[in-house]
C-alpha cells in the first residue's frame, strides 16, 4: 500500500509517499512559492534530488507536477497513479469537530470550512489541497489528520479563557493546541523506548521548531499545551512573541499609530528570536551570536529557554509530576545547549542531564542520568508518518 502525504500550506505543497509495507519514504519534495514565476519544486528519491524551476500559478497546477514528477520516467517512483492508495492531508484546525482523524467526505470539507475562520492563512489551503486531489483521483479515499485533534481531551479549565463565556459559546474562542500530531507521536514513543505503559506515563513534550509548543501528557491524552486559539500563544517562537500582555496591543497601536493587521504582522512575523535579536528567527544563528557576546542575541536565547522551562515547571504543577520530558523538532532535536540550558537549575527535583549523553542530534536518546527522577529524552519528530498510518488506519 502506498500513501500520499499532502501538507499544503498558502503558497507550499510538501508532500511525502510512502510505502506501508515497510514504512520507507519513496519520494520527497516541497513546491514553494506556488503563485509566482519562480517556482521551485525540490524532489527526493532514494539518494537522488533534483530541482525543478517553473511557475507555477496555484494548487491545482501545483499537485499536478508533485503527481507527475512521481510518475516521470527518470526520477519518478510510480508506473501509474493508480498506485496511490489513498491520500493523507495535513488540517491545521480542527476545531471542536475532530478529535481524531477522518475519512474526508463532503460532509466533513463542510465542518473544516465552518472552522476556517479560526484558521484563516490554514484550512483554506488545505482545503484547496483536498478539492484537487478529489479532481485529479477521484476515486483515491483521502483522510484528514488534524493539529488540533490530540488536544481535544483538554480539561475546560485548560481550555477556556476567562473572556466573557458568550465568546465561546457563540465563536468557539478557546484555546485548541497546535503541533498535536508531533505531541502524540513523540509521547508514545517515548513510552515505547521505556518500554513502559503510555497509560501510566507522565510526559511533557517539547516540540522546539520555528513554531513551538510544549504540551503535558497524562496517560496519553493532552491535559494542557501552551498554544491557544492560534499557534501564537505560549513559547517563544522564531518570529512570534508567544505570551504576552494583551494590553500591549492597545499601547502599540497608540504609541505607533499601527492598524491592527500592522500589529498581527509584528505579533507573528517580526517578534520572538528575530525581533529580540535582531538577527534572525534562525535558533543557530541567534545561538552564535551570543555565543560571539552579542548580548541582544544573548537576551533572545535566554527568553527562549527560560520560557520553556517555565511552561515545564506549570506541567509538573498541573500533573501532579512528571515521569519524562521529551525533546523534539529542529531545536530540540538538534541543539545540546539550548536542551542543557532549559533543564539547568532542575537538579532540585533530581532531573540531571548527562552532559555526554546529550551531546547528540536527531537521534533517539536518554540524555538524563540513570538515577535522575524524571527521564530526559531526545525523540526525533515524525509528523508525516503519523498521517500516513492514521491514513492507513481509517482505510
Ligand atoms: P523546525 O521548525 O522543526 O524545522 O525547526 C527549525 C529550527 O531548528 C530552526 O530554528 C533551526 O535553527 C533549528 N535547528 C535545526 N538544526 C539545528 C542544529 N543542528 N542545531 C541547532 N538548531 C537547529
Amino acid at each position: 500500500m502506498k500513501i500520499l502525504v499532502l501538507n499544503c500550506g498558502s503558497s507550499s505543497i510538501k508532500y511525502q509517499l510512502f510505502n506501508m509495507e515497510d514504512e520507507s519514504v519513496l519520494a520527497r519534495g516541497i513546491l514553494e512559492r506556488i503563485g509566482l514565476e519562480d517556482s521551485v519544486l525540490e524532489h527526493t528519491y532514494g539518494e537522488e534530488e533534483i530541482e525543478i524551476e517553473k511557475g507555477i500559478p496555484d494548487h491545482n497546477e501545483g499537485i499536478q507536477i508533485v503527481i507527475d514528477t512521481l510518475l516521470d520516467k527518470d526520477h519518478g517512483v510510480l508506473e501509474n497513479m493508480d498506485e496511490i492508495t489513498a491520500v493523507g492531508h495535513r488540517i491545521v484546525h480542527g476545531g471542536e469537530k475532530f478529535a481524531s482523524s477522518t475519512v474526508i467526505t463532503d460532509e466533513v470539507i463542510k465542518q473544516i470550512e465552518a472552522v476556517s475562520d479560526l484558521a484563516p492563512l490554514h484550512n483554506p489551503p488545505n482545503l484547496t489541497g483536498i478539492e484537487v486531489c478529489s479532481k485529479l483521483m477521484p476515486d483515491t479515499p483521502q483522510v484528514g489528520v488534524f493539529d488540533t485533534a490530540f488536544h481535544q481531551s483538554m480539561p475546560a479549565r485548560a481550555f477556556i479563557y476567562a473572556l466573557p463565556y458568550e465568546y465561546y459559546e457563540e465563536y468557539g474562542l478557546r484555546r485548541y493546541g497546535f503541533h498535536g500530531t508531533s505531541h502524540k507521536y513523540v509521547s508514545a514513543k517515548a513510552a515505547e523506548f521505556l518500554d513502559r505503559p503510555l497509560e501510566e506515563l507522565k510526559i511533557i513534550t517539547c516540540h522546539l521548531g520555528n513554531g513551538a509548543s510544549v504540551a503535558a501528557v497524562d496517560g496519553g491524552k493532552s491535559i494542557d499545551t501552551s498554544m491557544g486559539l492560534t499557534p501564537l500563544e505560549g513559547l517563544v517562537m522564531g518570529t512570534r512573541s508567544g505570551d504576552i500582555d494583551p494590553a500591549i496591543i492597545r499601547f502599540l497601536m497608540e504609541k505607533e499609530d499601527l492598524t491592527i493587521e500592522e500589529i498581527d504582522d509584528i505579533l507573528n512575523k517580526e517578534s520572538g528570536l528575530l525581533g529580540v535579536s535582531g538577527i534572525s528567527n534562525d535558533s543557530r544563528d541567534v545561538n552564535e551570536a551570543a555565543a560571539r557576546g552579542n548580548k541582544r542575541a544573548q537576551i533572545a536565547r535566554n527568553l527562549f529557554n527560560y520560557r520553556v522551562k517555565k511552561y515545564i515547571g506549570a506541567y509538573m504543577a498541573a500533573m501532579g509530576g512528571a515521569d519524562v520530558i521529551v525533546f523534539t523538532a529542529g531545536i530540540g532535536e538538534n541543539a545540546p545547549d539550548v536542551r542543557e540550558d532549559i533543564m539547568d537549575g532542575f537538579e532540585y527535583m533530581n532531573i540531571h542531564i548527562d552532559k555526554e549523553a546529550n551531546n547528540v542530534r536527531g537521534k533517539e536518546t536518554e540524555i538524563s542520568t540513570p538515577d535522575s527522577a524524571i527521564k530526559v529524552l531526545v525523540i526525533p519528530t515524525n509528523e508525516e508518518l503519523v498521517i500516513a498510518r492514521e491514513t492507513q488506519e481509517l482505510l
